[in-house]
């Protein structure tokens, strides 16, 4: 299956809010969001009045979206939730939260989730002492990621690890920046996962 090649920043506009999917410029005036407020394309600035089945679907992509995801992965992810102790909504994110690219991402050693996912995949990263190179690597309690040792003299990781530095770190994770190197302290609770998402309209979805 193909991955999506097109300018990120549209889907932002689609989902008419930031997804932070382009570090940096997320943060400046230059955002698409920033500047032109209304979805892409030829019909983005007309009034439709959205199905209730329509507001369960922009919510799914938009998790899809924030979290990088195909939809047969997410399918799966939420398959996996339905068959999990708890909440379905709060259990798909928690999943979502314990991809590897995404801990890289809340670690700070990734301006968005894009890039962190591309580090992983060049082998940037090491999990309890093993090079993992998927992004979908699900990690656990007290699981350690770490920059690999043939990485840490790279310039780009320097850099990132000084920005990483100056960044807010979920209270679930710890971060010893000096030697690269997270910790999973504690899977996530609800109230941590701070993305824009109301996981029972997925559930909702999903459920019909
Ligand atoms: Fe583009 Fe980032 Fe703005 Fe989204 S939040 S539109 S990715 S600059």
């Amino acid at each position: 299956m193909a991955r999506y090649t097109a300018s990120v920043c549209r889907l932002c506009r689609r989902e008419n809010q930031k997804l932070y999917l382009k570090s940096e410029r997320c943060f400046t005036p230059k955002c698409p969001v920033e500047r032109r407020n209304y979805a892409p394309g030829e019909h983005g600035q007309s009034k439709k009045k959205i199905s209730e089945y329509g507001v369960q679907l922009r919510e799914k992509q938009k998790a899809r979206r924030i979290y990088g995801i195909f939809e047969s992965q997410f399918r799966r992810y939420f398959h996996l939730a339905t068959k999990k102790k708890g909440v379905t909504g709060e259990t798909l994110l928690n999943l979502l939260e314990r991809r590897l690219d995404n801990v890289v991402y809340r670690l700070g050693f990734g301006g968005s989730r894009p890039e962190a996912r591309q580090l992983v995949r060049h082998g940037h990263f090491i999990v309890n002492g093993r090079k993992v190179s998927i992004p979908s690597f699900l990690v656990s309690e007290n699981d350690t990621v770490e920059v690999s040792s043939s990485s840490k003299d790279l310039p780009k990781m320097k850099r990132l690890v000084e920005i990483a530095k100056s960044r807010a770190i979920p209270e679930w994770l710890e971060l010893d920046a000096d030697n690269m190197r997270g910790k999973i302290a504690r899977l996530p609770r609800r109230e941590e996962i701070d993305v824009p998402i109301q996981e029972h309209l997925i559930v909702e979805l999903y459920s019909k």
